[in-house]
């Protein structure tokens, strides 16, 4: 293998454990930063999903609590009860985890949450305040991107960066966070007709598809840090990413693996905007 491996797993350790310190410097000064997840119906991913999130809280010294409600809750009642999660000051960042039951408007119910408390950084609030600079949520996956890039050292200034995929909670915020950082950067999506044109311009690329292969070896110039953003199952059922990891890592010059890369790093930065929600809230005190 020619690239450089980010683990994921040893980045997201580092930042649990500054998570851990920043914590218990809060906790010190009166402030036990908290997060209310909130998961409606039995879906068996977000069930796993919520868990996880709730276990990292609590080895960090987070208070989370996991609010279930049954798949048949009325939308009236999930926006009441974000109401009340505004209104509380000892909960400083709400989670409603997705997908929600078919029957309630996911946009609604995240414009429901007060921005801030919004450490999903799903909310239109938290969108503007990524896209005009100003001080907000970012959403965890991106963010987590970021982080790994920023943990190699990488200067994005003047880089050609080529993310593939625009979806609100991916794609498009990771552009904007590489924009921010001065990299030139080309978005590409199902619609672009020559993708191998695009990605082989890439000094950086971010593949946000959700579906296996789409990166393969003979799509990335020689050097290229690759982050892999991408869930998918294999033929044996196994996780895998949007990137052909065994090809594509005989060309990058560093790369994420799956599992082990955006996935730890998505539920570390959970962690951090919890935290600095709790931070926010105690400075405004
Ligand atoms: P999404 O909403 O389905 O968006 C997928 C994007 O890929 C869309 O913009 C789509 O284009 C584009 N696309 C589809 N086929 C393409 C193709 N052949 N060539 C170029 N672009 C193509 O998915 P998402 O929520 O952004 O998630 C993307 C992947 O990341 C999924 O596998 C998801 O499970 C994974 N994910 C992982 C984490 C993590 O923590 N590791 C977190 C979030 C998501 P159009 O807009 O034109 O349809």
């Amino acid at each position: 293998m020619a690239a450089q491996l980010i683990d994921g797993n040893a980045l997201a350790k580092k930042i649990r454990a500054e998570v851990s310190g920043r914590t218990a410097a809060l906790k010190a000064k009166g402030v036990q930063p908290s997060l209310a997840i909130i998961l409606v119906g039995e879906d068996p991913a977000s069930q796993v999903y919520t868990k996880h999130k709730i276990n990292d809280s609590t080895e960090t010294g987070l208070h989370a609590t996991l609010e279930r409600y049954p798949a048949d809750m009325s939308e009236a009642d999930l926006l009441a009860r974000i109401r009340a999660l505004n209104e509380d000051a000892s909960v400083h960042g709400i989670l409603v985890q997705l997908p929600l039951p078919k029957h309630m408007n996911a946009s609604t119910v995240i414009e429901t949450i007060a921005p801030a408390k919004d450490v999903d950084g799903f909310h239109v609030a938290s969108a503007g305040a990524l896209m005009v600079g100003q001080p907000g949520f970012w959403p965890c996956t991106p963010y987590g991107c970021m982080k790994m890039l920023a943990s190699i050292g990488y200067d994005l200034k003047g880089k050609h960066a080529v993310v593939i995929g625009r979806s609100n909670i991916v794609g498009k915020p990771m552009a904007l966070m590489l924009l921010g950082k001065n990299a030139t950067v080309t978005i590409c999506h199902s619609a672009t007709p020559d993708l191998k044109a695009m990605t082989l311009q890439a000094d950086v690329l971010v593949a946000a598809v959700g579906k296996r292969n789409v990166l393969t070896a003979d799509m990335v110039k020689p050097g290229a840090v690759v982050i892999d953003v991408g869930m998918n199952r294999n033929d044996e059922g196994k996780l895998c990413g949007d990137v052909d990891f065994a090809g594509v890592s005989q060309v990058a010059g560093w790369i994420t693996p799956v599992p082990g890369g955006v996935g730890p790093m998505t539920r570390a930065m959970l962690l951090v905007n919890t935290l600095e929600a709790a931070e926010r809230a105690q400075s405004q005190r």
